[in-house]
């Protein structure tokens, strides 16, 4: 029997020096007064792919004051949609043009495989065409029904100033979840990427200024969450704060960001269930899984980490699984034939290991997988394929964001049974229904607590579907119409149209 499919060592060229990542500040690249760099080592690798400013207090706040001034000025917020659009635009071709440089870089950084950062690239490219979209047909409301002698229009204006924090997982794909957008809406913006993933982010800043953004429009910071993100969270000349991350410091960064009343919106962790039942295509369903919980590692905020499967189908729908989960390709992630990559740090790969030792400990089965995995030629940080059976509702295993590729599987006997696995929950990212009859569908659909649902698919999206998460997996919505909606400040303007306006004091004769 196969026991996994593992990618050597390809031998791929890797670059001869680390990418000097700066900081961007009102068009200038700096780097750090002091000097302070930190070296990316590769996950996968070993090499040092990035050596990237170390910023500090005093470079977050010269950033936030660019934008300020970017912002106050009108340079970007007062242009018309169109003006907007057409850098937007040109934007989206520079990416594209320079895909294979940023997926190589970005491979380096995260351990993803070159083919799905490729990808990651080329879409991102694609919810910057859509933003340009928005930029030019987004528009407030009227009432022209008040009266004769009225009318009111619901304006939408650029919120300001907004902070963005980004996490390593998906650096560039998430940022382009976010920045497109707050442009498009006319917003200014400060940046502070992943300390562990920091090149791309860099790169897009050299494409914005050749695309023609104006200078100061998009500051980018670097360096860690504290001291750079806390004050891009605290600083009172910020006007939102857009982060995805966990949910730990989700909230730390809601609470900094009240002290000012600044808005907030957050893209959290996950808890991911899918739920079969026995009338699914269980072939299709299978991979989905197999698809859900491997991509990126595990390491993914909808992540498909738990399955609640029907009893009558549980035994031989693990099975398959487990079958499946051995033909997924992990190793190196430059060869083009690897589906699965490294594990983002040493540290991380042991808090996996973790949640897996203390699940067997617990009385779990650990079906496959549970280990490192060695990969030819790569001394670096990889993660077996791992599904894990027996495992009770109440377990960390079946609870927590692993962030790792490990399956867990839970059984249900009705709907009703299924949805309150579900919901017991403290996350709310996406969930996942596998039936032929559409009734099952749309029941488990309302019922379920959950920003996304798919239905007989996993992991779709699309730049006009909205997304994001209820109850701990964060607050508000990125992409899609809504996505643009968060940027955008409403502001009531109420005329009277001629001299109607009965006077309020009396008696003046
Ligand atoms: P993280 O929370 O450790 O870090 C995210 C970012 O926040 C980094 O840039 C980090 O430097 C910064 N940061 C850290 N401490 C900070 C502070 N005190 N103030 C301000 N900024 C601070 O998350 P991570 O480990 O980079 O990413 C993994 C997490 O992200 C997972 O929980 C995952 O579920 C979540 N995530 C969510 C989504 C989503 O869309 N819901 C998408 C991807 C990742």
């Amino acid at each position: 029997m196969l026991e996994l499919t593992i990618v050597p060592s390809s031998g791929a060229a890797l670059p001869t020096t680390p990418f000097h990542a700066r900081h961007l500040i009102g068009g200038t690249w700096r780097d750090s007064a002091d000097g302070a760099t930190t070296d990316r080592i590769s996950p996968s690798h070993g090499i040092v792919v990035s050596r990237a400013a170390k910023g500090g207090k005093a470079e977050a706040e010269a950033a936030i004051a660019a934008a300020r001034e970017a912002f106050d000025d009108g340079r970007w917020s007062h242009l018309s949609g169109k003006a907007r659009a057409a850098i937007l635009l040109k934007i989206a071709d520079l990416i594209e043009r320079n895909a294979d440089r940023m997926a190589l870089i970005e491979t380096l950084e995260s351990g993803k495989p070159i083919t799905q950062a490729r990808g990651e690239v080329s879409g991102a490219a694609d919810l910057w065409r859509y933003a340009a979209s928005l930029a030019r047909t987004h528009h407030g409301d009227s009432h022209n029904s008040l009266g004769e002698d009225m009318l009111a229009v619901v304006l939408k204006e650029p919120i300001g100033v907004v902070s963005i924090i980004t996490p390593w997982n998906f650096p560039f794909w998430i940022l382009s979840q976010k920045l497109p957008f707050a442009l498009a809406a006319g917003c200014t913006c400060v940046i502070k990427p992943s300390e562990l993933t920091p090149s791309t982010t860099v790169i897009l800043g050299e494409l914005l200024a050749e695309a023609g953004l104006p200078a100061g429009v998009v500051n980018i910071v670097l360096g860690l969450g504290q001291p750079v993100g806390a004050t891009l969270a605290q600083d009172p000349r910020v006007d939102m704060i857009t982060f995805t991350g966990s949910t730990a410091v989700g909230r730390g960064i809601a609470a900094a960001a009240s002290t000012t009343l600044k808005k907030v919106a957050l893209e959290l962790g996950g808890k991911n269930p899918q739920v079969i039942f026995p009338d699914a295509d269980l072939e299709s369903a299978a991979d989905a899984v197999v698809f859900g919980v491997y991509f990126n590692v595990g390491q993914c905020c909808n992540s498909g980490s738990r399955i609640i499967v029907h009893e009558d189908i549980a035994r031989d729908f693990t099975e398959r699984v487990v079958t499946l989960s051995r033909h997924a390709a992990f190793g190196d992630p430059l060869d083009p034939a690897t589906q699965v990559g490294a594990i983002v740090s040493a540290e991380h790969g042991a808090k996996i290991d973790a949640y897996v030792s203390a699940a067997r400990s617990a009385g779990a089965t650990v079906r496959l997988g549970g280990a490192p995995l060695k990969v030819p030629g790569l001394t670096a940080q990889f993660y077996a394929p791992t599904v894990v059976t027996d495992v009770t509702p109440d377990m960390p295993i079946a609870r927590e964001e692993v962030f790792g590729p490990v399956l867990t599987v839970l059984t249900f006997r009705t709907l009703d049974q299924a949805l309150a696995l579900v919901n017991d929950a403290d996350y709310g990212l996406s969930a996942g229904v596998w039936s032929e009859n559409v009734h099952t569908c749309l029941a488990f659909a309302r019922g379920a607590q959950a920003g996304t649902v798919w239905t007989n698919t996993w992991m779709d999206g699309f730049p006009e579907v909205t997304f994001g998460g209820v109850k701990q997996s964060g607050l508000g919505r990125e992409i899609g119409r809504h996505g643009l909606e968060e940027f955008l400040e409403v502001k009531s303007l109420v005329m009277r149209i001629g001299r109607s306006r009965a006077p309020w004091v009396r008696g003046q004769g």
